[in-house]
């Protein structure tokens, strides 16, 4: 097929042809979400990231691709093509270092390194998992959000209290075009960036919504589990 300059210098035009044309011609920028290419600051709870050297396929790109760069959970959970993006996440959650097929399906295969988590409870709306080597847990939505808990989180679900977002800073880069960021709330300006959760409001520090599944599970796991390391006393 040949390409005219003239259909080359087609301007990009909003809605569906503009994402496959930026899909095609462009690297994505892993400061977007990866569903709908909108700014996606990485707020927890609301939206995370996945790094490309995972080997998780992207199922929302229109080529064989790596998934690398952050998602909405509000676009990850009204997907359907969550239960793809499922099904390799929860896959790399549990596995060691293992191949993976290229891009194109011919050898040599990749070799990644899994998180080494094993699954602690299955439940209808979610799965849980737990690292082996520290005081880490993974609570991940069918629907695909997924929220990372330290023993903190856990010992505050044992007292029946809703664990909080760390209080750690994410740098993040605004866009250019956002304008009048100085008189806007957190939650305008996360609006204004796309992040809408249908839980309670965010703050600086948000209320993790955590399926009750797994915080009725966590919570009487926390009764027999013994910490891995002391870290989180150290600091506290
Ligand atoms: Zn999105």
């Amino acid at each position: 097929m040949i390409f005219s300059a003239a259909s080359r210098a087609l301007p990009l035009r909003p809605g569906p042809n503009r994402i496959e044309t930026d899909r095609r011609t462009e690297l994505p920028d892993v400061n977007e979400c990866q569903i709908c290419r909108t700014p996606a600051p990485l707020v927890p709870g609301l939206c995370d990231g996945v790094a490309g050297y995972r080997l998780i396929r992207d199922p929302w790109a229109g080529r064989p691709s790596f998934l690398d760069g952050n998602l909405h959970f509000s676009c990850l959970a009204e997907s359907e093509k969550n239960p793809v993006f499922f099904a390799e996440f929860t896959h790399m959650l549990r596995a060691g270092h293992e191949e993976v097929d290229s891009l194109d399906g011919t050898p040599p295969p990749l070799t990644r390194m899994g998180l080494g988590m094993r699954q602690i409870f299955s439940g209808s709306e979610c799965r849980v998992f737990e690292s082996g080597v520290s005081d880490r847990w993974m609570v991940v939505r069918r629907t695909g959000p997924w929220f990372r808990l330290r023993r903190a989180d856990l010992t505050d679900i044992e007292r029946g209290r809703t664990p909080l977002s760390p209080a750690e800073v994410t740098p993040y880069r605004l866009p250019m075009d956002l304008g009048g960021v100085d008189d806007m709330s957190l939650l305008e300006l996360l609006s204004a960036l796309g992040v809408n959760g249908t839980g309670p409001q965010p703050t600086w520090r948000a209320p993790q919504p955590l399926p009750d599944e797994a915080r009725g599970f966590l919570a009487n796991h926390a009764k027999t589990y013994t910490p891995v390391t002391f870290e989180d006393e150290k600091h506290a």
